[in-house]
């Protein structure tokens, strides 16, 4: 089998030739007539990778719901979250579902969602997205970090949650801003440690306590991976803070960052200063893209197009250049596949036959751009089409 007249990033173009599976040869553009699928000198990318999301959180697919914040806090959305949670009918495997569907027609194929624990819900958020998981599992890999949204010493027992969350099926744990929701640096880094030293699990920890205060906590989180030979396996989501304080302090935290294994994640955020990409990337730390909020009681605005999301952080960092471009894609391909420790990601000879089709002739131009996908190919089949899921797929 053949994907025909294919343009690599490169700029070359190719015929792809597929075998038992997944890649066999990039061969010269065949001059004679052949069998495939003709790719009419689209560029080829490799899957999308979504490095934050949140599946239980979306109210896609439902009527529209205004964002009932009473004001701009993380405890004031966490408040209005609650009065809209009460408020639906419609099960998180309904909604998040349809939110899979969604990015995978984008070109996701590849995410880690956070998922909601606390006291008041328990578990049945990670029940709802373990079920579309398993519902998603020929077509996407979902990757699920146990999310104290409600805090750890505010909401008692959620500690407790958290672990067992765990021991039924989510991969990492959570953390949500120590200081500023819990008050309490240590007890929170103490308990969510605890969890990962004794799972043999990664973090990821929400953070958006700016300033030197954020900036303490990052510190804080470095020196604990360290003690606990957690390196690369640990990152920190948002990390506001690392572009409100002086250059000289995100220069010498970059340092301590890279040494300790340390991932930032950015979604290129609209409210809040957003960290120094490019100075992180030059000092070694591995920087990584999410989509974060998409049309839940946080947020209006998203969709779960990972190049649209790219386009959105390099709006965000002032990138101009194409090499800054190709580092906003970096992010949401490469970059957020080695955070999420896929083992069979790319595209390659002897990769698997998953790709992104998209009119455009470079990286960079693909990001301006973001035009609609006009394939998406996983396991060698044409998933999606013109933004538009083919089926039969899983529903
Ligand atoms: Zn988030």
């Amino acid at each position: 089998m053949r994907f025909l007249n294919a343009t690599l990033p490169d700029g070359s173009r190719h015929d792809i030739e597929v075998e038992g599976g997944r890649i066999s040869a990039l061969l010269p553009v065949s001059t004679s007539a052949h069998d495939g699928v003709d790719l009419g000198g689209m560029l080829v990318l490799p899957p999308l990778v979504d490095g934050h999301i949140h599946l239980d959180k979306t109210l896609l697919g439902l009527p529209w719901i205004p964002n009932q914040s009473a004001g701009n806090t993380v405890s004031d959305r966490i408040e209005a979250e609650r009065r809209v949670r009460a408020a639906r009918t419609v099960p998180e495997f309904e909604t998040g579902s349809n939110l899979v569907r969604q990015v995978v027609a984008s070109g996701t194929l590849h995410m880690r969602t956070h998922v909601d624990v606390d006291n008041q819900l328990g578990l049945r958020n990670l029940h709802e997205v373990l079920k579309i998981r398993e519902h998603f599992r020929d077509l996407v890999t979902i990757e699920i970090v146990a999310f104290p949204q409600s805090g750890i010493l505010r909401s008692p027992g959620t500690a407790e949650l958290l672990d067992e969350a765990i021991a039924q099926g989510a991969d990492l744990v959570g953390g949500l801003d120590p200081v500023g929701i819990d008050g309490d640096l240590d007890a929170h880094l103490d308990a969510i440690f605890a969890i990962a030293s004794r799972r043999g699990v990664g973090v990821d920890i929400h953070l958006h306590d700016g300033g030197d205060a954020g900036l303490t906590q990052i510190l804080e989180i470095a020196r604990r991976t360290e003690a606990t030979g957690l390196q690369g396996k640990v990152a920190v989501s948002h990390a506001f803070a690392l572009g409100s304080v002086s250059t000289d302090s995100v220069t010498r935290a970059a340092d301590t960052l890279a040494r300790a294994g340390i991932a930032i994640m950015s979604h290129g955020p609209g409210g809040a200063t957003i960290p120094p990409l490019k100075l992180l990337r030059e000092h070694g730390v591995e920087v990584f893209g999410g989509s974060d909020n998409i049309r839940d009681a946080w947020s209006p605005f998203g969709n779960g197009d990972m190049l649209e999301r790219a386009m959105l952080i390099g709006y965000r960092a002032n990138f101009r250049h194409d090499e800054e471009l190709a580092l906003a894609f970096d992010m949401v391909t490469a970059a957020a596949a080695r955070v999420l420790g896929l083992s069979d990601y790319g595209f390659k000879v002897g990769g698997p036959v998953d790709f992104v089709t998209v009119e455009a002739t470079t990286l960079a131009e693909a990001v301006a751009t973001r035009k609609r996908r006009s394939l998406v190919v996983k396991s060698g089949r044409i998933v999606a089409k013109d933004g538009a899921l083919q089926t039969p797929l899983p529903r």
